[in-house]
């Protein structure tokens, strides 16, 4: 068999088993080994579970896109994302998995597509042992989804250098990053093809992490702003080479659109069965709340988004796996991804009553950490533009 037909038929079973053995094991050594601690106080706290992180480097997960030759697991996709689904169904930390999602999916893609040799010598192996931390760091204050009108800019210099002037907002491990790949503008006439990717050192001279910021929901998931003030690097900084920024982001961009979402399947799954637990055993007027239509009806709907959440994620998968274009997959999966996320976490509160109002359940908290698929990674609106355009329209 060859290896694309080794993969399809790998992302088949995936699809077929909602069981899979990869999914069950990675749900069950997530539930036992990580997120012993008080998930509603760290929370509240905005506390990254830094011993979680390691154990998942440990177990080989921090490394799973990464080929074995670069120090990777190198799992092939369906394992992948089974084990990503698994990792969600087993721990309930929103934020701990979004932050896995993001620095697999970004900076280490960013790493192993684009990065020369050497940058992945350097880079790569304190990422897959957790011992350091990366950010992709393009959004600025006054660009947000229109990342390319971006003011931070790296100016060549006499002696071959580049001096990067810039703030970088709202940046997934800004405050604690220990490199960060950011984009800036090394020709800013020539708008998207003037940009370029640079990795930079966190505490090279210039360069200011910026505090942690509070946000909404994954307040588990460290998150803030990088400064930039004449901060000189030299030309083995550039990832890819000078102009290739927008080609790296839009590479590594339809990665995180795809995947993002499949902790959040997984936990979605989970949502489900303690949904389904909770209506046969709570009882109104003597019997289950679950006998009634009301209730019984949201439970349906919560299964039928699960699986659609499921299929869009590996109908992105097939994509990259028959090498079709993986534009419109990839933005399709993070809509339905977001958009399923935030309705059966709804539901899911509508039916434990208080209880899924009350902290203390970690029902509400869904809500909160769900709705940041809004707007990271390509805001919804903007992802209906993409889909909009690639079918003629908008
Ligand atoms: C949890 C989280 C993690 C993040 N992590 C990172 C990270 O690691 N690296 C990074 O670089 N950035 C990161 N971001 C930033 C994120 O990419 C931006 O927030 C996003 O691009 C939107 O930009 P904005 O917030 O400035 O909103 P704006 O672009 O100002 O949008 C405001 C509103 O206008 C709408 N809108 C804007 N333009 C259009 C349009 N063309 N068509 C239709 N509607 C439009 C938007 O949908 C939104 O509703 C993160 C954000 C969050 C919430």
């Amino acid at each position: 068999m060859s290896e694309r037909e080794e993969a399809l038929l790998g992302l088949a079973e995936a699809i077929a088993d909602l069981h899979h053995p990869v999914k069950v094991e990675a749900s069950e050594w997530a539930r036992e080994r990580l997120s012993r601690h008080d998930l509603v106080e760290a929370d509240r706290n905005s506390v990254f579970a830094i011993d979680d992180w390691r154990r998942c480097a440990e177990r080989g997960w921090l490394g799973l896109f990464v080929p074995t030759e670069l120090g990777g697991s190198g799992a092939d996709l369906a394992t992948s994302l089974l084990t990503l689904e698994g990792i969600g169904h087993g721990t309930r930390d929103g934020g701990l998995v979004y932050a896995l999602g993001s620095q697999l999916l970004s900076t280490q893609v960013a790493l192993v597509r684009f990065g020369s040799r050497e940058q992945q010598r350097r880079r790569l192996p304190g990422l897959l042992d957790g011992s350091t931390f990366g950010a992709f760091a393009i959004t600025e204050a006054d660009g947000g989804s229109d990342a390319f009108a971006m003011s931070a800019t790296a100016t060549r210099t006499a002696d071959g250098t580049y001096r990067i002037n810039g703030h970088k907002s709202l940046i997934t491990f800004g405050p604690v990053c220990d490199f960060c790949i950011v984009f800036a503008s090394t020709r800013p006439d020539a708008g998207s093809w003037g940009v370029t990717a640079f990795i930079v050192d966190a505490d090279a001279d210039g360069v200011r992490r910026g505090p942690l910021r509070e946000k909404m929901g994954m307040r588990t998931t460290p998150f803030g702003d990088l400064f930039f003030d004449d901060v000189e690097v030299g030309e083995d900084a550039v990832l890819g080479r000078e102009g290739a920024g927008a080609r790296i982001f839009g590479s590594v961009i339809d990665v995180e659109r795809s995947y993002v979402f499949a902790p959040q399947v997984g936990a979605m799954e989970r949502q489900l069965d303690e949904t389904i637990m909770f209506a046969t055993s709570r009882t109104s007027g003597g019997r289950p709340i679950g006998d009634y239509q009301a209730v019984s009806h949201r439970i349906v709907s919560m299964k039928e988004r699960h699986e659609r959440a499921r299929l869009f994620l590996y109908r992105a998968a097939l994509a990259e796996a028959t090498g079709q274009p993986t534009a419109l997959t990839a933005s399709l999966a993070k809509i339905v991804g977001c958009d399923t996320g935030i309705e059966s976490a709804l539901d899911a509160s509508l039916i434990h009553g208080a209880r899924g109002y009350v902290s203390e359940f970690e029902v509400e908290r869904t809500i909160r950490d769900s709705l940041a698929g809004l707007t990271f990674s390509g805001s919804t609106d903007v992802l209906r533009n993409v889909v909009a355009r690639l079918l003629g329209v908008g």
